[in-house]
């Protein structure tokens, strides 16, 4: 008898060397291997005849290999089956495809899955480059057995990526995930508490892992395919429940920390207000209530802004800090760029000076000795508000008092930095366990409420939903190269009302120094002959920071008209003058990236345009990101879309930083899952003690480690 503990070795028909094969695709055990679904279903209980074929459907089609044969034509070979059931044929084309000559022997059975065309000469359906599968001839011989074939045909078949460059296929698969479902122990534990199962009516486990992968003929094909069956819900709820249980355990411990309880009497009420250059929005008022009542408690508080490009969020940033500063305690605002970290470095002094705070800016360009000083009026508590990049994570700086720490625009850091950057300086003090300092984190990248309270499980979510008003909408429009001489007219008299233009080239890694040099180039071309009279800088990320600091700060001062830059002004930089932005080869721009670019602009009271300009082909991805930008302004909108198109890995930016990896779950496809899942944990959490149990909360424990290998959000895993 196999449990789901048992190492796969011990299943029939795999040995040591399949056993490694498996382990590349994370299976270890015969949990795994169960837990490895099938990414689709083909229906060959009703496969379909070939002669009620329509052009455009996908189809399953069972038939008989009729002949097949290589031809060549001038730009490339052709592989070229034909397949039959009684007098209909169906012609299937694989292009380039030598390696299937000799594959085929006439009379074999076929199942055959793809898209049926109509073929443009001959007007016959077809099917190109169609995945299939041998099924041994029309007798069912021919196939490894007799078993094995009844696997495949006359029923809902399971379809499996294959492992092991194509060594371990999709059948195999099929016949070793059988064989371990038929030696599995009968008594396989329930592991959802109870009352959770019976408020959801979920099928035992062992049914959802036989009817996952052997449905039954009745069970609905579009509910399959879309992985919403009872039996993939119970997977996939289980494997999500005990996340989200122990994120809830995490953030319960996290708050029985021991914090800061900040005051906030009347004289702290009134700094607050005082600062402020403007009237609050409603949302920017409500989002620092929610701050502000974490900062009384007496726990630490860890708490998420989001807030779409330009919504505001360094003013609640600077009035949380005054909150800490007037408590007497210390502030850190990290910024992602020195250019940023600059930017809050002046508004901090525009804003907070005058009222007396003492700021100061700590980068690592900064030159020794330079640093030394600052460190120390951090160490002995002159510096109440301390601004700068990673170098306060790094360098381990040392506070007196540290209260509050800001981290800006997040998504650039990627999810996971470890926050242990508010170090007590060890000067006059000795208390041994000193007060954890509050911690809100603030990003413009909009993400779907409960990914963003799975993906940054221990903090809590404020959400800035609205803009400052007086701002007029963004007109974005796409426009191909060839036509740049419009593009540069209109920036020409953009210029001549008094206005600014940025104009952005793509620099990716990859082709970094080829991009850079086109960057250089088009800047001495815009400068030097389109822009001749006009005062034009360059800004891109391998200036030194000197130069950097230079060119940004008189482009913000209105000494530079136009601004041609790479991606290092993507985050945060405040022009407000500025009213157009020119992106060249925008197709070659993720979504987000676009968004955060077009956030430069539309500052200010005055009209704003965003052109796309493309050069040469766009790829269907390309059309969906550049319509979506045309289309809409909205933050929310274009995130879902781009976490649609790229997967949440790519969304954030955390391919190799650990981003939670799941088994069965699709934190996209199931966000609504999720949501059922974080309400049921809670659920569990808030009831009777006896409602939890110890097994469950070490499962929860192992559930979090398995996918947070290292840390996630601001939590270590222990
Ligand atoms: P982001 O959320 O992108 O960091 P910022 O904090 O930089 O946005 O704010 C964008 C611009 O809007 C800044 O120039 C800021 O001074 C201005 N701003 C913020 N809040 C308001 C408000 N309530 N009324 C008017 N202008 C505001
Ligand atoms: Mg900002």
């Amino acid at each position: 008898m196999l449990e789901l503990t048992t190492p796969v070795q011990y299943v029939k028909g795999i040995g040591p060397k399949l056993a490694e094969i498996l382990a590349t695709k994370g299976i270890a055990t015969v949990g795994d291997l169960l837990n490895y679904l099938p990414f689709r279903y083909e229906d060959r209980l009703n496969p379909r005849g070939i002669a009620e074929l329509r052009a455009g459907e996908m189809a399953t089609v069972i038939g008989e290999v009729r002949n097949s044969g290589l031809f060549r034509t001038r730009r490339m070979p052709i592989f070229q089956l034909t397949v039959g059931q009684g007098r209909s044929r169906l012609k299937c084309l694989w292009f380039n495809a030598t390696y299937l000559q000799d594959k085929f022997k006439p009379g074999q059975l076929i199942a055959l899955y793809g898209k049926v065309e109509q073929d443009s000469h001959s007007g016959e359906l077809q099917i190109i480059q169609p995945q299939f599968e041998m099924l041994g001839d029309a007798e069912g011989n021919g196939a490894d057995d007799k078993a094995a074939t009844s696997l495949e045909v006359g029923r809902i078949v399971p379809i499996y990526e294959s492992a092991g460059q194509g060594r371990v296929t999709a059948r195999w698969f099929r016949r070793v995930i059988r064989t371990a479902l038929d030696d599995l122990t009968p008594d396989l534990a329930e592991t959802i508490p109870g009352a959770v199962r019976g408020r959801l009516a979920l099928v035992s486990p062992r049914e959802a892992l036989w009817k996952v992968h052997w449905p039954e003929a009745g069970e609905s094909f579009e509910d399959l395919q879309s992985s919403r069956t009872p039996a993939h819900i119970r997977l996939i709820f289980e494997e999500l429940f005990f996340v989200e249980l122990g994120l809830e355990l995490k953030r319960r411990q996290q708050k029985a920390q021991t914090g800061i309880a900040f005051q906030l009497d009347d004289r702290v009420r009134q700094a607050i207000k005082k600062i402020l250059p403007f009237h609050p929005t409603a949302a920017q008022k409500r989002v620092l209530k929610e701050i502000a009542d974490d900062m009384q408690k007496p726990h630490p508080m860890r708490r998420l802004l989001q807030g779409d490009v330009g919504s505001g969020k360094t003013i609640i940033g600077f009035q949380a800090g005054i909150i800490a500063i007037e408590n007497g305690y210390q502030v850190a605002l990290m910024a992602p760029t020195e250019i940023l970290a600059q930017q809050h470095y002046f508004s901090a002094r525009r804003i907070l000076e005058n009222a007396g705070y003492r700021i100061v800016l700590l980068t690592g360009s900064l030159e020794a000795d330079r640093k030394r000083e600052i460190r120390r009026h951090i160490a002995q508590g002159n510096a109440q508000l301390v601004i700068g990049t990673h170098a306060l994570l790094e360098e381990r700086v040392e506070f007196a008092k540290p209260g509050l720490v800001i981290v800006d625009e997040q998504h650039r850091f990627g999810v996971l930095q470890r926050l242990k950057l508010m170090k007590k300086s060890g000067e006059g003090n000795d208390d041994k366990n000193p007060a954890e300092p509050d911690v809100l984190v603030m990003t413009a990248t909009p993400i779907p409420r409960t990914l963003a309270l799975t993906l940054y499980g221990d903090l809590d979510l404020s959400v800035l939903d609205e803009l400052p008003p007086g701002r007029t909408p963004i007109v974005t429009r796409r426009i191909t190269d060839d036509r740049s001489p419009e593009v540069w007219d209109f920036v020409r008299k953009q210029v001549a009302k008094g206005h600014q233009v940025y104009v952005v080239y793509p620099v990716i890694a990859e082709n970094e120094e080829t991009e850079l040099k086109a960057a250089v180039k088009m800047c001495r071309e815009l400068s030097g002959k389109v822009f001749a009279d006009l005062k034009v800088g360059l800004l891109h990320g391998r200036l030194d920071a000197e130069l950097k600091d230079q060119v940004m700060r008189m482009f913000q001062k209105g000494e530079l008209q136009i601004l041609v830059a790479t991606t290092v002004i993507e985050v945060g930089v405040d022009v407000l003058n500025a009213t157009v932005m020119v992106i060249e080869h925008a197709e070659r721009f993720g979504l987000a990236q676009l968004h955060q670019l077009r956030g430069r602009i539309g500052r200010g009271a005055a009209k704003s345009y965003c052109i796309l300009m493309t050069g040469g082909k766009v790829t269907e991805e390309g059309e969906r990101r550049l319509d979506a930008m045309v289309r809409t302004n909205d933050g929310f909108q274009i995130a879902e879309l781009d976490l649609e198109l790229r997967g949440p890995g790519e969304f954030f930016g955390t391919r190799q930083a650990g981003m939670p990896s799941f088994r069965v779950a699709n934190l996209i496809r199931d966000r609504q899952l999720l949501e059922l899942a974080k309400r049921e944990a809670a659920a569990v959490m808030e009831g009777p003690n006896s409602e939890i149990t110890q097994v469950e909360i070490s499962r929860a424990l192992v559930a979090l480690r398995m996918r947070w290998p290292r840390s996630y959000g601001l939590v270590e895993v222990g």
